[in-house]
Parts: structure tokens; sequence; C-alpha cells
């Protein structure tokens, strides 16, 4: 009986523990519920859960900040939306890399280079086609076609390119105090130099009549015949009416031994903005950068207005070599800089024919080539192209020293020092007068230029009339004629 009352009992309380276990699953159930309702919902507003495969595989500490600002507006997209925005910021840099080219094409322009800009823009590929389906791309070609088709051949103002005004200078004086000191070579600094100021005005005042700078390689181009014979014709140089197309050169880039501490530069060097500029050795010895000679202060001209420059032309160097070339001594193998300075005059060389330079043999030794020995002729050129040539690079150019031509000869030229000159590469050739004079020939180009220095200003300022006003020009330190 016991026994069954017993067993009825622990029935009873088994079942009270039954229930008592339920309810607290029950809780336990509601409890984890709500704290997984709670901290995960906290967790969703922080914590973006991330959709694309990318900010899952990169979910590290270091990529969450960003993900985080990205993924806020893109988690409430639909795949749809998200592909469309893609589209749009697509199309959006696309219309701006369209806009990019057609300024950089106007900046062409600037300096006349209106094929190259029209050029520029059919080069364009977009996402759907060529330049031909964007109405930007039509419409800015056929502004830059307006605008071509106003400019004439050479200004209007030649008929031909013979009648181009090629001038040169030698290096300038910096410091009228050093230069025109009175000692024995301030005598030919005067009448062979012209001053940074001079220098200025001449720019300035040819700029406000209309002149342009042009290359020899852009006023007479080699091209093929009908035979596939290379021979010389005028270039085509198109302006707008008004504009006169002129050549610069400037003689002996070597800043010699003999012009220290008479107010020069000492050198050409790149500047830390990576542009040209010269050093210049003070009276203290102390070494400065600046404009001192005629390279920086062109390329800042030109820089300010690039309209006094066809196609980004500058001017020839003339190098010799018995000195080294630009103020480096890299005609001598003993010099402990030898090597170093030759790389150096290689990287300047780059810099300066990359900012419209070009360079030209003006000999090794800068002697008469009229009077020297076709062999001297040779040896020396041989030099040149050794020892200087394999630094700036090749050139077609000759500017003769003391611009004495190879011949008299107002016909062909037809001597042994011709034709080996041309052997060697040399296609231009330069001598001295006081006006244009040029040959145009299916072999060569002779054209002579004009010294815009103290000789031509003090004694025969008649010549440069055409040019300027020399009053405006005339440095007011420069002695008077003394020689
Ligand atoms: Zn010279």
């Amino acid at each position: 009986m016991t026994d069954k009352r017993g067993t009825r009992k622990r029935r009873r309380n088994s079942k009270r523990l039954v229930i008592i276990l339920l309810f607290e699953l029950i809780l336990l159930a509601l409890l984890a519920g709500s704290y997984f309702l709670i901290y995960k919902g906290k967790n969703d507003t922080n914590t973006p859960k991330h959709n694309n495969d990318n900010s899952q595989g990169n979910n590290n500490e270091d990529n969450n900040d960003n993900n985080d600002i990205d993924n806020t507006v893109d988690d409430q997209l639909t795949d749809e939306e998200r592909e469309a925005l893609k589209e749009q910021e697509r199309l959006q840099a696309e219309i701006k890399e369209r806009e990019d080219l057609v300024e950089e094409a106007k900046r062409l322009t600037l300096s006349y280079d209106y094929d190259g800009a029209i050029e520029l823009i059919k080069s364009y590929k977009g996402n759907e086609g060529g330049y031909e389906i964007y109405p930007t791309l039509v419409k800015a070609i056929e502004d830059l076609e307006e605008a071509k088709s106003s400019l004439v051949l050479y200004g209007g103002s030649y008929t031909s390119v013979t009648q181009f005004n090629h001038v040169f200078f030698h290096s300038l004086i910096a410091d009228n105090s050093l230069a025109f000191d009175g000692d024995y070579d301030s005598k030919g600094y005067n009448m062979y130099m012209t001053t940074t100021s001079e220098f200025r005005n001449m720019m300035q005042s040819m700029y406000e009549d209309g002149y342009v700078l042009v290359s020899v390689h852009d006023l007479a181009k080699q091209v093929e015949d009908e035979n596939g014979k290379l021979k010389f014709v005028p270039g085509e140089i198109y302006l707008p009416p008004g504009k006169k197309p002129f050549v610069l050169s400037q003689d002996d880039v070597n800043y010699y031994d003999y012009m220290d501490g008479d107010g020069f530069a000492s050198r050409i060097v790149i500047g830390e903005d990576g542009k040209p500029t010269c050093e210049m050795i003070l009276k203290d010895g102390s070494v400065v950068q600046g404009d001192f000679d005629i390279i920086p202060i062109l390329d800042a001209f030109v820089e300010e207005h690039p309209d006094f420059s066809y196609k980004g032309a500058k001017g020839i160097l003339a190098l010799t070599g018995y000195e080294g070339s630009l103020g480096y001594r890299t005609d001598d193998p003993t010099s402990p800089t030898y090597e170093q300075d030759k790389e150096t005059v290689k990287k300047v060389a780059e810099v300066l024919k990359a900012n419209g330079w070009e360079f030209a043999s003006h000999s090794y030794n800068h002697r008469d080539m009229r009077e020297k020995s076709f062999e001297f002729i040779k040896k020396d050129t041989e030099r040149w192209l050794d020892e200087v040539g394999s630094l700036v690079g090749p050139t077609d150019i000759l500017i003769f020293p003391y611009g004495v031509d190879i011949e008299t000869t107002m016909g062909h030229y037809a001597s042994d020092k011709y034709h080996y000159l041309k052997e060697k590469g040399f296609n231009y050739f330069h001598g001295v007068d006081s006006k244009p004079w040029m040959h145009l020939k299916d072999d060569y180009v002779r054209m002579t230029r004009r010294p815009l220095d103290g000789q031509a200003m003090l004694e025969f300022p008649e010549r440069l009339a055409d040019l300027f006003n020399l009053n405006e020009i005339i440095d007011p330190e420069r002695p008077a004629k003394n020689w």
C-alpha cells in the first residue's frame, strides 16, 4: 500500500519538476531571444553587413572604417540601382575626360598648333567609339577648323621664308658693373654682348610688334620628291594676320674661362622646379641660381606669352667643344668630375630639348672655317661630334665661327668641305649678315643671321631700325662706343 501511495507521490513530484523545467526553458529562450534582438540590432546600425565579396574579404580592422562609410548608402540600394550608379559615375568620368582633352587641345592652339590640336581630339577613343560620336568633340573640331581658317601663310607679313629674320646673341651680361669695369676685355663685351635688360626689352618689343619664334626645322622641311629623293621645301607656317615668324640663336653657350668674374652666368643647370636655369658665381665665391642668361629669360617669357612661339619653338644653342659645353668642362678627361659632368650635360640637354631648344655645332675649336684646310675641318668636326654631339644628341645645324661661311659662292655649295659636312649630317648652315638672306636648295639651307649686340646698337643703329626703337632698348649702363 505504502508502495502504491509512495509511487503516486513521486509521480506528482516529477510532474511538477517537468513543469518548472519547461517554464525555465521558456524563460531562457525569451531571455536569449531578447538579448539576441537587442545586441544584434545594435550591431547592425554600427556595423552594417557587407554585401560585396571584396569588403567581406577585407574584413579586418584597417578596412572596416572605410567600408562602413562606403556601404552605408550602398546598403540601401538594390543591385540594379547600384549598377545604375556605377554606370552614371563612369559616364561622368568620361565626360570630364573629354572636357580635359578639349582644354589640352586649346592649350596647343595658344602656340598656333591647330593641326596638333585637331589630331589630338581625333585620336580620342571612348567607351562607345571614336571622337565622331561625341557632339562635344565634333563641335570642338569645328571650332578649331574655323579658327585655323583665319590664319594666313607666314602671318601675311612675308611672301617667302627667305625673308624671315634670324637674330643671334652671345652670352648675356647679367652684372653690368663687372662686365663694364674698364678692364682689358670690357671693350669686347661692349661690342659683342647684350645685357639681360636689353634682351628683355628686345623680346618685349618684338613680341608687341607681332614677332613669333619658329624653328628652322619648321621654316624649311625635308620631304621626299616623286623619285623618293629627299629635298628641302619651304615650311607652311600659318599664323594670325600680322604675325612675323623669326628664328633666334645663341652662340658659344659654353661659359668660357675668360668670362669668369666678369658678370656672366657660369653654367646651365636644372632648377628645383625641373626647369633649366643658370648658375652664377658671385664676387664672394658663393653660387646662386637665377635667370642670368637667355635660356631661363626666354623660357619664362614664352610661358607668360605662349603666342610668342610657334609650336613651342625657342632658339638654337650653338656650342663649341674646346672648353666643354654649357659650362661643364667635358673636354678634360683629367677633371675629377669628368664622368659626372658628361652625365649632367646629357640630362640638361634633354630638358632643354623638351623645352623647345635645339642644338647646333659651332665647331670644336672656333676657327675660321673658310681659311682653315679641309683636313682641319674634318678633324675639328669629328672631335665636336665625339665630345659634344655625343652628349647633346645629333644635330643638322652648323653655325659658322665668326659667321664666316665655308664658301663665298652665291650659287650652289660645291666644295669638299661642304660635301664632307653634308655627309656628317649637316643641312642648315648659318653665317652672319646685316639683313635677312637665305638660300633654300634641294639638299641644304643656307641662312644668315643678324647680330643684336653692342656693335650693332652703337655702331650701326640704322641696321636695327626695322626691328626696334633703340632708345627703348639700350641699357643706360652700357658705355658709349669705345672701339
Ligand atoms: Zn662664336
